[in-house]
């Protein structure tokens, strides 16, 4: 994940700023030298450094901050208000016409991902009720509008092709296309190269002429640090840019980009690109990246992503199962599968305040991988095992072991932690009813 080492140093440094008790002004110039240190070491613009050092040193060296009960905190606080200002504050969204179709261009240099993200794109909006049409204008790439189709395909997006027809003319029809199919959203899909050069400015300079698209999108590679921002420099001064689109935030970037980007450029973030799958499309949320950065967890979008993720009328039907005590290791599983929907599990831990850090912990696995041997084992259990497991004896062990491609000790530690869950749930329950608040926590 993007910023795991930049959240560790700074974690690191207000730790020890938490420890102290009163602060001197020499403790916060200390911390902040480390935050300024961890910052260029995510290769963040120096002069982004600098000024945002400047700012959050004038408000934590105030005596109100260093004479206050709390006073790390206070310096927390401050340096994550200034880390979402330097993001641009709020989350900035795309504008939709008042009379549709809202054209949206996609531009960028190639292999940033502005193919893939077109169909995250149109995915996203499609999920919001609208009608898009995505619109392949990147004639030069081989295989880019194969592409583009096989996406439409899967997200049963129509796709508007002429060939290798010049994009300028291409882009016009498909926004008369969109018309005449009540499309409300056009995206388009214009070429990239592997440099910026005066050609293909010019080229994105006629459609933007021709269709004047209510935003155009600049998708820039987290992976690509100072690069991505130096670009998207030079399309905001040549073309002009409403917005950036920052993929493969999933990556190991070390951030510099997504934190200098809009201070240098003056371009907000809209999205972030999470992942490879059409659905790792996220708006941008300044607050909640600053807040993930300091361990101070992203709580806000966990629930968004389990809201569209989880069925609700399941997780009640399951609650109501709990409460009789009627749940199954059929139960157990359909949870598990739930769950997965919402990504990687240490994406999802790193989402929560101080889980972060805890995937780091010995002995403590959040491996895919053994996810998959639970629902293996469930799997090879037959319905009347997964109804009642204390029928599940010696040779029905070996047996499910042997189904599932697992040892016998892996069924017997899920069977084990199955019934331990069950028990947990029982406490709850009990507590819930008695309404005691007894010395079980949480
Ligand atoms: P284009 O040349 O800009 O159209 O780039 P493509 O859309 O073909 O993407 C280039 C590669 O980047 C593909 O392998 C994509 O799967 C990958 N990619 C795009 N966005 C993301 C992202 O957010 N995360 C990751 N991990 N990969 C991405």
């Amino acid at each position: 994940m993007v910023f795991e080492s930049l959240a560790d140093k700074l974690q690191q440094t207000f730790k020890k700023l938490r420890g102290r008790g009163k602060l001197s002004e020499s403790d916060v110039a200390e911390a902040l030298k480390e935050v300024r240190m961890a910052l260029l070491e995510a290769d963040v613009n120096f002069k982004v450094v600098k000024d945002l050092i400047a700012k959050i040193k004038e408000r934590a060296v105030g005596q109100e901050v260093l004479e206050s009960l709390t006073p790390a905190q206070h310096v927390i606080k401050i340096v994550n208000e200034e880390l979402t200002q330097l993001m641009g504050g709020t989350q900035s969204r795309i504008a939709i016409a008042s009379r549709p179709p809202t054209v949206i261009m996609l531009v960028g240099l190639q292999g940033a991902g502005k193919t893939t993200t077109a169909g995250k794109l149109a995915h996203l909006l499609k999920r919001q009720g609208k009608r898009p049409l995505m619109v392949a204008a990147d004639i030069y790439r081989p295989a880019a509008i194969k592409q583009l189709e096989v996406l439409g395909e899967k997200l049963e997006i129509p796709v508007f092709t002429l060939g290798q027809e010049n994009p300028v003319y291409i882009a016009q029809k498909a926004v008369d296309q969109a018309l005449m199919m009540a499309r409300d959203i056009v995206i388009i899909d214009t070429a990239g190269r592997l440099h910026i050069n005066e050609e293909l400015m010019n080229e994105l300079k006629s459609i933007k002429q021709t269709v004047k698209p209510h935003e155009i999108l600049l998708v820039v590679d987290a992976m690509t640090g100072q690069d991505a921002v130096n670009v998207a420099e030079t399309f905001n001064n040549d073309l002009g840019i409403d917005g950036i689109i920052l993929t493969k935030l999933d990556g190991d970037a070390r951030g510099g980009a997504a934190l200098s980007i809009k201070a240098v450029t003056g371009q907000p973030i809209k999205f972030a690109g999470m992942g490879e799958k059409l659905d790792a499309l996220e708006p941008f949320h300044p607050d909640r990246m600053a807040s993930r950065i300091l361990g101070m967890g992203d709580v806000l979008s966990l629930i968004e992503k389990a809201e569209s993720a989880i069925n609700l009328e399941k997780a009640q039907e399951m609650q109501k199962k709990l409460r009789k005590e009627e749940f199954t290791l059929d139960d157990f599983l359909e949870q598990i599968e739930q769950v997965r929907k919402l990504g990687p599990l240490d994406q999802i831990l790193g989402m929560l305040p101080g889980m972060g850090k805890l995937k780091q912990l010995q002995g403590l696995d959040f491996d895919d991988k053994e996810v998959k041997h639970i629902i293996a084992i469930i799997r090879s259990m037959t319905a009347k095992e997964r109804r009642d497991p204390s029928i599940i004896n010696g040779s029905r062990r070996k047996r499910i072991a042997i189904g599932s491609g697992t040892r016998v000790q892996d069924v017997n530690r899920l069977l084990k932690q199955f019934g331990e869950a069950k028990k947990m749930m029982k406490r709850i329950q009990e507590m819930q009813k008695s309404g005691k608040k007894s010395g079980f926590k949480l």
